[in-house]
């Protein structure tokens, strides 16, 4: 499955971020077979829709979408000079699918600084300091080898002139994603095969001081600092306080600080979101699910993460969307009036389609 590194500088919550990520029980309630490593944690994705389905099919248990982080430790600073630790952190970056930078923002005069302050705006020039330089090396050890080719191989002056293009966004310190490059979309192909690391999508999390939870003036300008990424507000240690207490006590404390809910679930879906996943909803009396896919995938490529088998065997999927069945109020009611839909192999899954696959075993 796909995977957010969590990244940051020294000493600004990541641990106790990562401790938050790990406490929540969505795997032990409800993936006990799951095999976890200790450097992973998954946090569910929440999804109102489901609780809904399950009141109206009598499902016995919910099971939302996941997402996995990964802790990569290791320090930041000098690692794209290559050595030790630096090599490794680089390793687990390129493993990953996306890149969640941790961002100090709360001030605590007994918590130090690496630097000696709180800047986000520095902390976060550093880090992208070092993935640049890292992308700049990868570019310098293969260019004048591809510019020489091409004086031969005429047909790889695109792919030549798109590293060169590269080169020229990373030299003026901006990462290939906040130029509009990002793996998987059309314009990285040509550097697919170079495993560049900031055309990883990225995402921000600023570890802020309770009060600053809710100063949009604040967060407004720490989104600014990283647009196009998208920006988390949380509270690291209100987060691991969160994990720990029943649903009643965490809503109640939550709204002691003004928040809706808890900054690990916003950071669940906005990652979801970041790496390029959707979700389809299956229900019945067992279970209500939301099942993982990539965005644009097809009916058949949906049924194939329940079972190989039902992508081979696919005949179609019939699919009620979630407004139309919650306004009939069940299938039959919803196939009556003909907001059932049979699709086919060539149809694209949308986002809150409920759906019932139809396949030859
Ligand atoms: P890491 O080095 O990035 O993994 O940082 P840690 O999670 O170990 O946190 C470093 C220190 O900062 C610890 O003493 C934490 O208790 C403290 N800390 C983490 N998050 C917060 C926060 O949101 N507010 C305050 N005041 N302290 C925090």
């Amino acid at each position: 499955s796909l995977t957010i590194g969590i990244v940051g500088l020294p000493n600004v919550g990541k641990s106790t971020l990562f401790n938050a990520l790990t406490k929540n029980d969505v795997l032990a309630a409800n993936y006990p077979f799951a095999t976890i490593e200790p450097n992973v944690g998954v946090v569910g994705v929440p999804d109102a829709r489901l609780t809904k389905l399950a009141e109206i099919f009598g499902s016995q248990r919910i099971l939302p979408a996941t997402v996995d982080f990964v802790d990569i430790a290791g320090i930041v600073r000098g690692a794209s000079e290559g050595e030790g630790l630096g090599n490794k952190f680089l390793a687990n970056i390129r493993e990953s699918d996306a890149i969640c930078q941790v961002i100090r923002a709360f001030k605590d005069e007994n918590v130090v600084h690496v630097d000696g302050k709180v800047s986000p705006k520095d902390d976060i020039e550093t880090i992208n300091t070092e993935l640049i330089l890292a992308d700049l090396q990868t570019i310098e050890k293969v260019l004048p080898r591809l510019q020489k080719e091409s004086r031969i191989k005429k047909d790889i002056a695109p792919k030549v002139a798109a590293v060169e293009a590269a080169k020229e966004i990373l030299e003026k310190g901006d990462t290939l994603f906040s130029a509009g490059i990002v793996q998987g979309s059309g314009n990285e192909e040509l550097l697919h095969d170079l495993h560049l690391l900031t055309t990883k999508p990225f995402l921000y999390v600023f570890n802020v001081d309770e009060d600053e939870l809710v100063d949009e003036t604040f967060k407004d300008e720490q989104r600014a600092l990283v647009a196009p990424a998208e920006a988390i507000f949380l509270n690291a240690k209100l987060e691991q306080d969160l994990a720990e207490l029943d649903e009643a006590d965490a809503m109640e404390l939550l709204e002691s600080v003004g928040a809706e809910e808890p900054g690990l679930a916003t950071l669940a879906r906005v990652g979801f979101d970041t790496l390029g996943l959707q979700t389809y909803l299956t229900a019945g009396p067992k279970e209500s699910r939301a099942w993982t896919i990539k965005k644009g995938a097809t009916a058949p490529e949906a049924a194939g993460v329940i079972h190989t088998d039902f992508q081979k065997g696919f005949i179609k999927a019939e699919v009620i969307s979630f407004a139309d069945l919650v306004e009939t109020g069940s299938v039959a009611e919803a196939r009556a009036k003909g907001k059932a839909r049979m699709e086919g192999k060539e149809y694209v899954m949308q986002d809150g389609d409920v759906v019932e696959f139809r396949f030859n075993v």
